[in-house]
């Protein structure tokens, strides 16, 4: 891993804007707000915030782009090129774009520079590539008929995304709109909207026509619930809490019934039986909860391990936990880093406390790690003899805290581990394939890992089951939230 890395200075940004129709343009009402660097707390760029007047500017440039000019009637391959183009400049830029988002999320710039960057790169150059492979189908019909169908694409697409992945999250939402030939409005998360700018400057240097993609950072209540009731809007993409998710599917239904889908919370399984590889798995458990400061959807934040290899096994994750480097993320030495605000990092003591107070045992952290600095740290802790029914083993904690439980029978821990309302992501650690494939089978997930944990590739679909969300993104699956589909007859 390269040791150098640029100065904040160097890549903040001059002007923090709202992009609509090419331009980098005030808020309409002349509103900014500040985003500030959760490892240190202090302000690092003053944003334009958009509202519903900036929203409705930007989905007239998006309708436009979408119906009439070069983008409405460019061949896929050109499409294509651009895509393709786009992810060769993101690429050029890969250094200050992870200096961005380490900065305005508080994450290791070790993880933006190796694992978001590559995957935000892999995953628009693969949908570089679909542009001009998306095809329809000849259909026998009864009758003198030709039937064929014709994919299009949905139309203007509003974009909801998180701040815990800010770049990797907005190309896993662009790269399948601009691949099918949709428009965008993207508003990313009010706590890192820097990086979805930046994007946005070289979205214009690699020549998408002004409209194609609009960006707005704001709040949610004000822009995000602008974009997803708006009338004119064809489709909303949403990756954030269940909570949120609810509201943006009933403003979707009260509006202009658009097309929804959703990547929304999880409590993963992680499962480790006894016959596990016992480093893999601990290694395993380790990346499935303290990687992105556990600021992950599909973190592994229940953790069942098997009564004759639980002991051991926890200690040796708590040897782990304590060797973890916590600090300023800008460090390349650096582990985990700040949770992204002063809110979450409160959020995430009041679970510990709770977890406290139903008897849980601290194995180790619990609290706040001023140790490590002035920002929003947070001390890797694991949390034992956590019972089902605690608070820390059913909801969503969003941050370093694993909750370990018992089990004696693989059956009992694949039921237990079921019993959520949440269906993202699972795990289980075993050497027995023919367990391991029957295991996966059983698991109520949209992604199971075997003896792995937090592996992606943009061809593989991600998504969840039960409240986890709607529809998959990543691979071809995420093609199909952006197109419609029609169905042409011929009289022969
Ligand atoms: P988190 O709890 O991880 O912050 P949220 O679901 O609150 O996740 O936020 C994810 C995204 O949804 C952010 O871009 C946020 O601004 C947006 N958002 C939050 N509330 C609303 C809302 N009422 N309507 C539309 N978007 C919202």
């Amino acid at each position: 891993m390269a040791t150098a890395v640029l100065t904040p200075e160097s890549v903040l940004p001059k002007q923090a804007k709202l992009l609509i129709n090419g331009e980098f343009v005030d808020a309409a009402s002349g509103k900014t707000f500040e985003t500030p660097n959760p490892a240190t707390g202090e302000t690092l760029a003053v944003v334009a915030e958009a509202d519903k007047e900036d929203v409705d500017r930007a989905v007239k440039a998006a309708r436009k782009a979408f119906e009439e000019g070069p983008w409405s009637g460019m061949n896929a391959r050109a499409r294509g090129r651009l895509l393709h183009r786009f992810a060769e400049l993101v690429a050029e830029n890969a250094e200050e774009l992870a200096t961005l988002d380490t900065l305005d999320n508080g994450k290791p710039i070790r993880e933006t520079k190796n694992v978001d960057l590559p995957l935000v790169i892999d995953c628009l150059e693969y949908y570089a590539g679909w542009a001009d492979k998306i095809e329809g189908e000849t259909i026998p019909v009864s009758g003198p008929f030709l039937n064929y169908t014709l994919k299009e694409p949905v139309g203007v697409v509003g974009q909801i995304i998180p701040w815990n992945f800010p770049l990797l999250m907005a190309a896993w939402k662009l790269g399948p709109a601009l691949a099918t030939g949709c428009t965008v409005v993207l508003k990313p998360a009010e706590q890192t909207p820097l990086s979805a700018l930046r994007l946005g400057e070289l979205l214009c240097e690699a020549g998408f026509p002004p409209g194609v993609v609009n960006i707005l950072p704001g709040y949610g209540p004000t822009a995000g619930a602008a974009l997803a009731s708006h009338m004119d809007v064809d489709k909303v993409a949403f990756t954030g809490s269940t909570e949120i998710g609810r509201l943006i599917m009933e403003m979707a239904a009260k509006s202009n019934l658009k097309k929804v889908t959703l990547e929304l919370g999880g409590k993963a399984p992680n499962i480790v039986l006894p016959d596990a590889d016992l480093d893999a798995a601990v290694k395993g458990a380790v990346t499935g909860i303290f990687f992105n400061q556990g600021e992950v959807c599909c973190a592994g934040s229940r953790l069942f391990v098997e009564d004759s290899i639980h002991d051991e096994f926890l200690n040796r994750l708590k040897k782990h936990a304590e060797s973890i480097q916590v600090g300023n993320p800008l460090d390349p030495n650096t582990q985990m880093g700040a949770q992204v605000s002063e809110e979450q990092l409160e959020r995430i003591l009041g679970y510990c406390e709770s977890g406290k107070k139903d008897g849980a045992k601290v194995l180790t952290g619990g609290e706040r790690n001023t140790a490590a600095g002035s920002g929003y740290f947070m001390k890797p802790t694991i949390f034992a003899e956590v019972k089902d029914s605690m608070k820390i083993a059913r909801e969503e904690i969003f941050g370093p805290v694993v909750s370990a439980i018992r089990f004696s029978e693989t059956g009992d821990a694949i039921q237990r581990g079921n019993r959520t309302s949440y269906g993202l992501s699972a795990a289980v650690w075993t050497s027995d394939v023919k367990k391991a494939h029957n295991i996966a089978r059983k698991l109520r997930a949209g992604v199971v890992w075997v003896n792995t944990y937090n592996v992606f590739d943009a061809a593989s679909p991600f998504g969840g089951y039960k409240e986890s969300g709607i529809g998959r993104e990543l691979g071809k699956h995420a093609l199909a939230n952006y197109l419609e589909t029609k169905s042409v007859w011929v009289a022969l």
